[in-house]
C-alpha cells in the first residue's frame, strides 16, 4: 500500500481541471480590488491589501499567514516638492517641472498618488550644465569619452530603457556626473504616427513619468545578509550610504524633458542617439549660459512590510517545496505590475485549493508568496529568503516567478533558467493559443519569437536575469526559477517596436489600462494556466523535470563564444582550454546521467529519491559562499545578473565585470586567471557529482 502511494505518477488529468475551474469574474475582481487605491509599500493601503489576500486565502481553505519586517524604504520628504529647473544667465526661471503627473481618468484617492521620484536617490541641491546620455549603458559613456565629451561636474540627462535605471546612475556617477535626470523619451514609449495616448490608448502621454529605485544592492540595505527582524543589527545611515548613489536623481516626462533637450545647443547628437521630439538632439551646451537646476528631497525611513505566505502540504515529499510568488505593492495604482500577475497569482490558488478540496493531494509541496516592497529592490522576498535560508537550501525545488502578468497582448515570454526550459516549452504545448484554439500556445509563440533557442529549434527564451523577486532564490541560493508573462503589441497587424509597456510605473496603470491591453482576461486566464500547468509538473512528476543536458549544452554554448578572446587570453596566460574541456566533459556526464534517468526503475522510490536529490543539487554547484569577484552580493557563478544592465543574464557574469576592468588595472588579468580557475573548478566539481554512482 505504502509502495503504491510513494509510486503514484501525477494526475495527468488534472490539467482538464484547470480549464474547468479557471475564473476571469475572480481574476476581475482581484484587479478591481487591488487597483482602486495606491498600493505603496510602508503605506496603511498595503496592511490593508495584505490582510485582503490573507483573508481570500483563508477562505479557501489554504493555511495562510502575514509575514511582517522592519526594512528601511525611501519616499519624498514631507511637503518639499522636487524638481529640475532650468535658469537664464541672469538667475531667471525660464522652467520647472511638473511636481505631479495630470489626472486623466478618475481616481478614488488621488491625494494618495506619491509624486514622482526615484527611490533612495540622495538628497541635493545641484546647478550647473547639462549632457545628454543617451540611455546611460557603459556603451554611451564610452561613446562620449571618445568624442571628448566631458561629463564631469556636470547634470546627465539619460533617456529610460535599454537597462535597469540604478545602472544608468552608477555609469554617471563613475564618469563624474553630480546629478541625474532620467526621462523617458516618445521614441520608446510611444508609437510613431500613433496618437493614442492613455486614456485614448496605451502610450505614454506627455506627463507621465516612470518612477523606480535606483539601488544596485538588493534586499533591505540596512540588513545585508540577514533577515530585517526585530532584534536586527542597523548600521548608521552613514555605513550605509556607499550602497545608495551619491548623486540626486529624479525622473521626469518628455513635456518636461522638451524644455532641457532642446536648450541643448553644441555637438549633434550620433543617428541611433536621436529621440523622437521633433528637434535635432545635442549632446550638451547649454543655450545662452543656461543652467540646469535638481532640488530633490527624499527621505529613508524604517517601515513595516508584510509578506503573505501559504502552504500545501506535500503528502509523499513533504520536505520538498515547490514555491510561486508575484509582489504586490505597487508605485501607484499597479493594474499591470504588478497587479495583472497578482490577479494570476490568486487564481492559481484558487483552482489549487479548490482541487485540493476535492482531494487531491501533490506529492510535493506547494508555496504561495505574496511579496511586498518589490519596487523597493525586492525587499519582501529578499527578507524571506535570507529568513528561510536554510530549509531553502533544502528543500526549494524551484522558484515560480509571476510579477507583471499582462504586459501586452502579442506574445508568451520566458526567462528562465537552462534547467527549466524543458518544462516550460512542456506547459506552453499542453495549451492553446488564446487567439486560434487549433493551435498551441507553443505554437504561437514558436511563430512569434524572433530567434530561436540556440540549442533547439524552440522559440527563444531569455536568461532569467534580475529586477524581480526570483532574483535571491536563483542569485543568492541557487533555485531554479522562471518567469513568464505576455509582452508586446499589436496595432493594425503590425508589431510596436518599443521594449517595455509605456505607462511602466506612472500612475496610469490603472484598472482602465489593464482592461484595454486585455479586454476579456483572455490572456490572463492563459496565464494561469500556464502556471498551473508548470505546477502541477512540478510538484507531481515522480522525476523532477529539471534538465541537465540542456544546462550543460547552454555552459558550453558560452565558453565556446569566448573563442574571440582567444588571443587575450593566451597573451595573459589564462587557462582557457581547460576551461573548455571542463564544458565537455560536463556535457558528457549530463547524457551518461540522463541514461540513467531513462533506466531507472521507477518503481523504486528510494532510487527516485536519490536521482531528484541530485537533479535539486544541480543548480547549487554554482553557488560560492564568497560570491562574485566584484559582486559579492551576488553569489551565483552564472545566473547573477549582468553588472552592465541588472535585468539581463549573461554566460559568466564574474568574467564579465572583470574584463570591463581597464587594462591599466594590474589586478584584471590575475583576477581573470583565478576566476576562470573557480569556474572550471566548478564544472567539473559538478561532472564528478553527477558521473558517480
Ligand atoms: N522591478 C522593479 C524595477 O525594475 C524593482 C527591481 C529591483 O529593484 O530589483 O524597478
Ligand atoms: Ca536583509
Ligand atoms: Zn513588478
Ligand atoms: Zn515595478
Amino acid at each position: 500500500k505504502l509502495l503504491e502511494k510513494l509510486n503514484r505518477d501525477g494526475d495527468w488529468h488534472l490539467f482538464e481541471q484547470f480549464k474547468e475551474h479557471v475564473d476571469t469574474g475572480y481574476i476581475d475582481k482581484v484587479v478591481r480590488d487591488l487597483t482602486r487605491r495606491p498600493g505603496l509599500a510602508g503605506t496603511p493601503q498595503q496592511k490593508k491589501n495584505a490582510e485582503y489576500i490573507f483573508d481570500l486565502w483563508q477562505q479557501e481553505g489554504l493555511k495562510a499567514e502575514i509575514v511582517q519586517y522592519n526594512v528601511l524604504l525611501s519616499y519624498p520628504k514631507g511637503n518639499h516638492t522636487n524638481k529640475v529647473s532650468l535658469y537664464d544667465a541672469s538667475g531667471r526661471e525660464l522652467f520647472t517641472s511638473k511636481p505631479q503627473e495630470k489626472v486623466l481618468v478618475d481616481e478614488e484617492a488621488p491625494e494618495e498618488v506619491v509624486q514622482p521620484f526615484n527611490a533612495y536617490s540622495p538628497s541635493g541641491l545641484v546647478k550647473g550644465d547639462l549632457v545628454y546620455v543617451n540611455y546611460g549603458r557603459a556603451e554611451d559613456f564610452k561613446r562620449l569619452k571618445e568624442a571628448g565629451i566631458n561629463v564631469s561636474g556636470k547634470i546627465a540627462l539619460a533617456r529610460y530603457g535599454k537597462i535597469f535605471r540604478g545602472n544608468k546612475v552608477k555609469f554617471a556617477e563613475e564618469n563624474g556626473a553630480k546629478g541625474v535626470i532620467l526621462y523617458s523619451d516618445p521614441a520608446d514609449y510611444c508609437s510613431p504616427g500613433d496618437e493614442r495616448y492613455f486614456p485614448g490608448g496605451m502610450w505614454l502621454p506627455g506627463s507621465g513619468v516612470q518612477r523606480g529605485n535606483v539601488v544596485v544592492v538588493k534586499g533591505d540595505q540596512s540588513t545585508q545578509g540577514y533577515p530585517s527582524t526585530n532584534y536586527s543589527y542597523r548600521p548608521s545611515e552613514e555605513e550605509m550610504s556607499k550602497q545608495f548613489p551619491s548623486i540626486p536623481c529624479h525622473p521626469i516626462g518628455y513635456d518636461d524633458a522638451y524644455f532641457l533637450l532642446s536648450s541643448l545647443v553644441s555637438g549633434e547628437v550620433w543617428q541611433d542617439w536621436q529621440g523622437s521630439l521633433n528637434f535635432t538632439y545635442h549632446l550638451t551646451g547649454l543655450l545662452d549660459n543656461r543652467t540646469v537646476q535638481m532640488d530633490i528631497q527624499n527621505e529613508n525611513v524604517y517601515r513595516p512590510i508584510y509578506n503573505v505566505i501559504a502552504k500545501i502540504s506535500g503528502t509523499i515529499e513533504a520536505d520538498r517545496a515547490v514555491i510561486i510568488g508575484c509582489h504586490r505593492d505597487a508605485w501607484v495604482y499597479g493594474a499591470v505590475d504588478p497587479i495583472s500577475g497578482t490577479a494570476i497569482l490568486m487564481e492559481t490558488a484558487r483552482i489549487f485549493a479548490k482541487i485540493y478540496r476535492s482531494g487531491w493531494r501533490p506529492r510535493r509541496s506547494i508555496v504561495l508568496c505574496s511579496w511586498d516592497a518589490e519596487e523597493y529592490g525586492l525587499l519582501g522576498s529578499y527578507e524571506w529568503v535570507e529568513d528561510n535560508m536554510k530549509w531553502l537550501q533544502n528543500e526549494a525545488v524551484t522558484y515560480v516567478n509571476i510579477d507583471t502578468g499582462i504586459a501586452g497582448n502579442y506574445t508568451f515570454s520566458s526567462r528562465t533558467v537552462p534547467l527549466l526550459h524543458d518544462a516550460v516549452y512542456k506547459a506552453t504545448m499542453e495549451l492553446p493559443s488564446p487567439y486560434d484554439s487549433s493551435i498551441t500556445l507553443y505554437q504561437d509563440w514558436r511563430s512569434k519569437s524572433e530567434s530561436r533557442n540556440e540549442l533547439l529549434p524552440h522559440p527563444k527564451i531569455q536568461p532569467i536575469g534580475a529586477g524581480s523577486d526570483h532574483t535571491p532564490f536563483i542569485a543568492l541560493v541557487g533555485i531554479p526559477s522562471t518567469y513568464s508573462k505576455y509582452i508586446g503589441y499589436i496595432v493594425d497587424g503590425k508589431v510596436i517596436p518599443i521594449n517595455d509597456y509605456p505607462l511602466y510605473h506612472t500612475r496610469y496603470e490603472q484598472y482602465e489600462l489593464l482592461k484595454m491591453i486585455d479586454p476579456g482576461y483572455t490572456l490572463a486566464k492563459i496565464v494561469t494556466l500556464f502556471n498551473c500547468e508548470l505546477i502541477r509538473q512540478l510538484v507531481d512528476a515522480r522525476i523532477l523535470p529539471l534538465n541537465v543536458r540542456t544546462y550543460a549544452g547552454v555552459i558550453a554554448l558560452n565558453s565556446r563564444r569566448l573563442e574571440k578572446l582567444r588571443t587575450a587570453f593566451t597573451e595573459n596566460n589564462v587557462e582557457y582550454d581547460e576551461f573548455l574541456a571542463s564544458t565537455e566533459r560536463l556535457k558528457t556526464a549530463a547524457r551518461i546521467f540522463h541514461q540513467k534517468i531513462v533506466h531507472l526503475d521507477q518503481n523504486n522510490p528510494l532510487q527516485v529519491r536519490m536521482i531528484n536529490d541530485k537533479l535539486q543539487s544541480v543548480e547549487r554547484a554554482f553557488i560560492v559562499p564568497e560570491g562574485l569577484p566584484l559582486r559579492p552580493m551576488y553569489r551565483h557563478l552564472l545566473q547573477s545578473p549582468s553588472g552592465l544592465n541588472y535585468y539581463g543574464g549573461t554566460g559568466f557574469p564574474g568574467l564579465e565585470d572583470l574584463l570591463e576592468l581597464p587594462d591599466s588595472d594590474p589586478e584584471k588579468w590575475p583576477q581573470i586567471r583565478k576566476h576562470i580557475t573557480i569556474l572550471t573548478h566548478s564544472i567539473y566539481s559538478l561532472a564528478t557529482f553527477l558521473e558517480r554512482d
